[in-house]
């Protein structure tokens, strides 16, 4: 999984000292209760397929739900530019001044009530406002944000579109 590289894997303690991935209180907890699922299950934890399952679990979890340590405000703050275009106002059809869409972003979360992953495919739309447009590229970091923690598919579009409305104050969203 390419997205696991994204994660933090370390973090700096008070003495300046990193913690490794494996050895943060997270990572453990994640990985204590999956070795009770696994018993639950009637399994035998220390077989040799399963021996690694539990840390392989937490760093799935943990690279799923980064966007718990991710901020919105930094990934749409210095993305937005002036809008190129010939009309100053919003709203109008075609090109610039006009709706702004990015079609099929493909996000991958987890369910919250089940916590299951999770395929979406998500439209982000907005009308710019004040001559202001954000990159289309950051409308789908803003989904992968909110995508990358436990989930249900109608709060998911919900924070997103909120977001939007207080990071870009758009004329309008859909
Ligand atoms: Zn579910």
């Amino acid at each position: 999984m390419g997205s696991l590289d994204e994660v933090h894997l370390c973090v700096e303690i008070e003495n300046g000292m990193k913690l490794g991935f494996e050895e943060e209180p997270e990572t453990i907890a994640i990985q204590d209760a999956v070795k009770v699922l696994l018993q639950g299950l009637g399994e035998d934890v220390n077989r040799e397929g399963l021996v690694k399952t539990p840390l392989r679990v937490a760093k799935a979890l943990r690279g799923g739900t980064r966007g718990y340590e991710q901020k919105v405000k930094d990934v749409v703050e210095g993305a937005l530019f002036p809008e190129v275009g010939l009309h100053d106002g919003v709203g109008h059809a075609g090109g610039v001044g006009g709706l702004v869409i990015v079609r099929d972003l493909d996000l991958f979360s987890y369910c919250e009530s089940c916590l299951l992953p999770l395929q979406l495919k998500c439209h982000v739309g907005y009308v710019p406002s004040g001559q202001r447009v954000v990159g289309l590229s950051k409308l789908s970091r803003v989904a992968d944000v909110f995508a990358k923690r436990l989930q249900d598919p109608q709060r998911l579009a919900d924070e997103i579109c909120s977001s939007l409305h207080h990071g870009i104050k758009p004329a309008g969203l859909p």
